[in-house]
C-alpha cells in the first residue's frame, strides 16, 4: 500500500513520522519543491542573524532515509484523483492513499508594485535575501525599512530589525504599518496589543496602524491617506493565500481553502486526505487557526485515520485547539524577548526561553 503526502512542511512531516511509527510495512513516499525542511517560525531570527539556515533546516533526503520514506525532489503540477495519479514535471507518480500538506502562499492583494519591491521571509530564501540587502544598507547614514503587516510575523520581523540595526555601522528608521486598528489584529486582544505595541515602539519601531498600502513605487510607498514615504527595504508580512495548486484542482474550498471532512478526508475523493495551512476546517464554531500547532495535530490525526481507512476500522474526529476564534501563540519581539499569548493571558516569564526551547526539541527531533 502506497502513501504518498505532498508537501514537506510541518504538516507533512507529521503525517510522515506517525505513519512510519504506526506502520513497518506501509510504502511512504514524500514530494516537495524544497530539499530542505524549513521551521518557518524561526525565519525572523535570520534576520539578526540569531539562527543560521543550518539551525532551523533540515535535508528532506536523510530525514527521509532516517523513516525508511522515500523523498522526491519535484514541484507538483496537478493530480488525477481517478487514475490515481500525480503530476511531477517529469513524470506521474502513483498512489494508493494521497495526503495534500502543500500549505499556503504569500499574498500581496493585487497591490501595484507590492510584488516587485518587497522582499519577505516566508522562506529561507526569501530571509536570506531580506538579509543580504539590510547588509547592503550599511553606505546609507540612515536608512528607512518599512515592515507591511503587524501580524505575528511582521512585528516579530520588527524585533529582529531592531537586533541587527544595533550591530551595524548605519542607523536606520524602521517602521511597522498596520491596515488594522491594532498590531496583532488576529488576537483581538487589546493587553497583548498594547504590550507587543509599547516593547517595539519603546525601543524606535515607528508603528502605523489604520494605514493600508495604495501602490509600491521603486522607492516610496503611498498610502490610501495620501501619505508617501520614502524606503530603502520594504519587508512584506501582510497574509497568506491559498496554494496554487489546490486552487486550480477541481476540488470543495472556501475562499480557496480546501475543505475537510471531520475525520480529514477530501470530500469526494476516496483515499485523500489534507492537512495544514491549506484546508478551511470548522466544528462547532470554532475555526482552526493555519498555525504549527494544528498542523501537527491535524498530521497525527489524518495518519492514524489513514491507518485506520486501511484497516478497515472507524476513524476519529479532529478537534482544533488552536482557533480563530481562540488563538495562542510565542511570539518574540527581539532582545530575547517574548511574549506568549495563551487562554487569553499574556505572559512574558521565560516566553523567550520557552519559544527556543519548543524550537530546539523540534528540530532535534528530526535529526
Ligand atoms: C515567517 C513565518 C513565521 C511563522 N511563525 C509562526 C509562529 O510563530 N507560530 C505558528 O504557529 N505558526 C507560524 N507560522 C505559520 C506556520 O509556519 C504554518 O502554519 C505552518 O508552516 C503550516 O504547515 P504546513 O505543513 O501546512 O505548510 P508549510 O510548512 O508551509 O509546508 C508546505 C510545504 O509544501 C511544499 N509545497 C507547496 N506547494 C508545493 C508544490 N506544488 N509541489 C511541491 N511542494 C510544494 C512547500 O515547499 C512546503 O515545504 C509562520 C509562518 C511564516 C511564513
Amino acid at each position: 500500500m502506497k502513501v504518498l503526502i505532498l508537501g514537506c512542511g510541518f504538516a507533512g512531516l507529521e503525517v510522515a513520522k506517525t505513519l512510519r511509527k504506526r506502520s513497518k510495512e506501509l510504502e511512504i513516499c514524500a514530494i516537495d519543491r524544497r530539499t530542505r525542511f524549513e521551521y518557518l517560525a524561526a525565519l525572523p531570527e535570520i534576520l539578526s542573524g540569531k539562527v543560521t539556515p543550518d539551525d532551523i533546516s533540515v535535508d528532506l533526503n536523510k530525514f527521509a532515509t532516517s523513516i525508511n520514506a522515500e523523498y522526491i525532489n519535484a514541484e507538483v503540477v496537478d493530480i488525477d484523483f481517478i487514475a490515481k495519479t500525480v503530476k511531477i514535471s517529469t513524470s506521474e507518480i502513483s498512489y494508493d492513499y494521497l495526503v495534500l500538506a502543500v500549505g499556503a502562499e504569500q499574498t500581496f492583494f493585487g497591490i501595484p508594485g507590492a510584488e516587485e519591491y518587497s522582499y519577505s521571509v516566508n522562506t529561507m530564501e526569501g530571509a536570506l535575501r531580506t538579509r543580504e540587502a539590510l547588509d547592503k544598507l550599511d553606505s546609507i547614514e540612515e536608512s528607512s525599512v518599512a515592515v507591511i503587516g503587524a501580524g505575528l510575523t511582521g512585528v516579530e520581523v520588527a524585533g529582529e530589525l531592531l537586533d541587527y540595526f544595533k550591530k551595524r555601522a548605519a542607523a536606520a528608521r524602521i517602521y511597522l504599518v498596520e491596515m488594522m486598528p491594532m498590531v496583532l489584529p488576529a488576537f483581538s486582544h487589546r493587553n497583548l496589543a498594547n504590550s507587543v505595541r509599547n516593547s517595539l515602539s519603546g525601543r524606535g519601531v515607528e508603528i502605523a496602524t489604520e494605514t493600508a498600502v495604495q501602490e509600491v513605487g521603486a522607492d516610496a510607498i503611498l498610502f490610501t491617506d495620501g501619505e508617501k514615504i520614502p524606503y530603502d527595504i520594504i519587508i512584506w508580512t501582510a497574509g497568506i493565500r491559498p496554494n496554487s495548486l489546490v486552487q486550480k484542482l477541481a476540488l470543495p474550498k472556501t475562499k480557496g481553502w480546501l475543505h475537510v471532512d471531520s475525520n480529514l478526508r477530501v470530500p469526494g475523493q476516496k483515499g485523500t486526505f489534507a492537512v495544514g495551512d491549506t484546508i478551511y476546517f470548522e466544528r462547532d464554531g470554532a475555526r482552526s487557526g493555519q498555525n504549527v500547532e494544528e498542523a501537527e495535530r491535524q498530521g497525527k490525526v489524518a495518519a492514524g485515520n489513514l491507518i485506520r481507512a486501511i484497516k478497515g476500522e472507524k476513524l476519529k474526529r479532529y478537534r482544533p485547539k488552536n482557533t480563530v476564534q481562540n488563538p495562542r501563540a510565542f511570539i518574540s519581539l527581539g532582545e530575547n524577548k517574548a511574549v506568549i499569548y495563551f487562554a487569553g493571558k499574556v505572559i512574558t516569564v521565560c516566553a523567550y526561553k520557552l519559544k527556543k526551547y519548543v524550537e530546539h526539541r523540534y528540530m532535534r527531533g528530526l535529526q
